[in-house]
């Protein structure tokens, strides 16, 4: 009896130790389900990994979406529309080739933090749009961008719909971000970099848009609510300075002025901003002007070309030397090789320019 209740009880520990042992195979099934033999998250890993390549820099003015009107021989800056501008399709089609090219939209913090994550197989891309002033009325640029029903839109009066999403820089790349959320990483969106001479993203919220003090109030109070909608979806704000005048052609007390007006008129609406975008990338690095912009706490500049700064620039610890690519007309016609790794500028050349995209003359005046 004594020895059968011993068989008995042996049975039941080694049944208990089975069950024991099948808990702990299930538990440790799920955590290397869950967490990698490594022990981190899948969740939070396997999708991103660090990035310390060269990050692509792009950008591009407001765009052309009525190309009949733009490049009329009655618009006196179809020259200009020509070399500095996308169209509305071209900027689509753009989007669509550096999707098609494996990029992914990071922000212009993550890139000068040196905090770049991206899924495996992308490269990241930082996108930044100047000017938006939209003072070339009925020309075939939008009014302003608007807030309707909450969504970012571009409206002009000029055109039907009067509002739509499908017109300028700002309302293409959400459009495309709805259809393709993989493109923005971790939520970025553009830098804009705005003037203050003719107001902001067609708002008249300055002195010299000449117009009434209460219109400037009003529209000042309008483009804050635009400003608040434009952060919440991951935009940021840069100078392009006030008067937007080349740095060569300013003096120091010129210079003194415009960060003095930017201060004044437009931080209050954008915000205070580390980022200043030199007008047509024009700049001296090592020049008591530029040290103009960085007693106004600039200290992040944004220049132009295919270039990695000069080597004081490189070698700069108070300041970030920062080089973009242009979008644009010449762009299009005459970096098609250069361009190749991020889009096919010949594909997405718009046809309906007024000129052929094998034109290449008056572009280096
Ligand atoms: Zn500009």
């Amino acid at each position: 009896m004594a020895q059968d209740i011993n068989m008995y009880n042996l049975i039941c520990i080694f049944k208990r130790r089975i069950f024991v042992a099948v808990i702990l195979v299930i538990i440790a099934a799920c955590f290397i389900f869950s967490f990698g033999f490594t022990g981190k998250a899948i969740a939070d890993t396997a999708e991103l990994d660090e990035y310390d390549g060269k990050i692509e820099h792009i950008f591009t003015h407001e765009l052309i979406f009525d190309t009949a009107k733009a490049y009329s021989p009655n618009n006196s800056v179809r020259d200009c529309f020509d070399k500095d501008h996308l169209t509305a399709k071209e900027f689509k089609a753009l989007l669509g080739e550096l999707y098609k090219n494996d990029y992914v939209l990071v922000s212009l913090d993550s890139a000068i933090n040196g905090d770049v994550k991206v899924p495996r197989g992308k490269k990241p891309l930082v996108m930044s749009f100047d000017d938006m002033t939209y003072d070339t009325f009925n020309r075939g640029c939008i009014d302003k961008i608007i807030l309707s029903d909450g969504n970012i839109c571009d409206y002009t009066k000029n055109a039907e719909p009067q509002v739509s999403r499908e017109r300028e820089n700002v309302t293409i790349l959400e459009s495309f971000i709805e259809q393709h959320p993989d493109f923005s990483c971790d939520g970025a969106r553009a830098t804009l970099c705005v003037n203050g001479y003719n107001g902001i993203l067609g708002y008249r919220c300055t002195p010299d848009c000449k117009v009434s003090e209460e219109k400037q109030a009003a529209e000042t109070e309008e483009c804050k609510k635009l400003v608040a909608a434009l952060k919440g979806l991951g935009y940021t704000f840069a100078s392009h300075t006030y008067y937007h005048k080349y740095f060569n052609s300013c003096t120091a007390n010129m210079i003194e002025k415009d960060c003095a007006m930017w201060q004044k008129y437009i931080e209050p609406i954008v915000g205070e901003t580390l980022v200043l975008c030199y007008p047509a990338g024009e700049h001296k690095a090592k020049n008591a002007k530029n040290d103009i912009f960085k007693k106004y706490g600039f200290d992040i500049f944004l220049c132009v070309g295919n270039f990695a700064g000069t080597d004081y620039e490189r070698a700069a610890t108070d300041a970030k030397y920062l080089y973009r690519l242009p979008f644009d007309g010449t762009a299009l016609r005459l970096y098609q090789k250069s361009y190749a790794h991020l889009a096919d500028t010949r594909a997405i050349y718009d046809e309906t320019r007024f000129r052929p995209f094998s034109y290449k003359g008056g572009y280096y005046k």
